[in-house]
């Protein structure tokens, strides 16, 4: 089988040096090695500079709202089990308007693999504070600094019982693919925090910044000390977090049993008593 390209005609737009770049070629390089059919891929993408990468892989792609990109992914997950679904979302979408999706779709063990690029700022217009800016943070919309504690994503991911939860970065391209493929593979809501730079528009969390505080770790880990690690702030451990190997919500749906909803012949079911008790 011939090395599966996921490159688009389309060149990306992204500012030179943006962390996007490393993990669009991380997720590029980990679908190709796993050798996924495109025809059997479905990228869900937010609205954002990570968003944006709807245009730049070739596969299928849904560009959804703003922070609406989870609630898609998983209804496509649900209408064909088979199909691999993965979400791109950044810190404002999915920290400002997503929390209830992502909390659910946490709960529920949805077979869905998130891929959070988290640079700390709304980039797309032009910088301003996200959830995840820490607190005193001079931005654009917040001259005097910040007021807000800052959400920390490992942290909120795991108070919801995840199936995986890691955190890689963009700057660790052989780390990213491997916590990506680890991800994608799982049978099961993964959740992977990608540290990612904004050059142009984050002067703190920089490249320089990201190199010196960010530190590897071999996990999995227990609850507890996956929770220990993920309220560090001295460094920003990355590796696996934890992993919990229970059945997906799709393989406790009875229906579901017995096939993708998509394969099922639905033509012969009688509805003829839902529609009596809705008349
Ligand atoms: Fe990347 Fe920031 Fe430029 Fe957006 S504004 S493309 S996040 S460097």
């Amino acid at each position: 089988m011939e090395n599966i390209d996921y490159t688009s005609h389309i060149k990306p737009t992204w500012c030179p040096g943006c962390g996007n770049f490393g993990i669009f070629t991380a997720l590029k390089q980990t679908m190709a090695e796993l050798k996924l059919p495109r025809e059997n891929v479905v990228l869900v993408c937010d609205v954002g500079c990570a968003g944006n990468s709807a245009d730049f892989y070739n596969t299928y792609v849904f560009h959804a709202l703003h922070g609406r990109a989870l609630p898609p992914a998983a209804g496509i997950k649900l209408a064909n089990h088979d199909l691999t679904v993965i979400a791109i979302v950044g810190d404002g979408g999915l920290f400002g308007e997503a929390t209830t999706h992502l909390m659910n779709l946490i709960r529920g063990n949805h077979n869905i693999t998130v891929i959070h690029h988290n640079n700390y700022r709304y980039s797309l217009t032009t910088g301003q504070y996200a959830p995840t800016t820490p607190k005193g943070t001079k931005t654009p919309s917040t001259p005097e600094g910040v007021i807000e504690e800052a959400i920390r994503p490992i942290e909120f991911v795991l108070s919801c019982r995840p199936g995986f939860v890691a955190r890689s970065s963009a700057l660790k391209p052989a780390h990213l693919k491997d916590i990506i493929k680890k991800a994608i593979v799982f049978k099961g809501f993964s959740f992977v925090d990608v540290l990612q730079p904004c050059v142009t528009f984050n002067k703190d969390q920089t490249i320089a910044w990201y190199q010196n505080i960010v530190e590897e770790f071999n996990g999995p880990l227990s609850l507890e000390k996956a929770k220990e690690l993920a309220v560090r702030e001295d460094k920003l451990p990355i590796g696996l977090f934890y992993a919990d190997k229970r059945p997906a919500y799709h393989v406790e749906v009875s229906t579901l049993q017995q096939g993708p909803l998509v394969k099922q012949k639905i033509d012969k079911i009688d509805i003829s008593k839902l529609l009596e008790f809705y008349k």
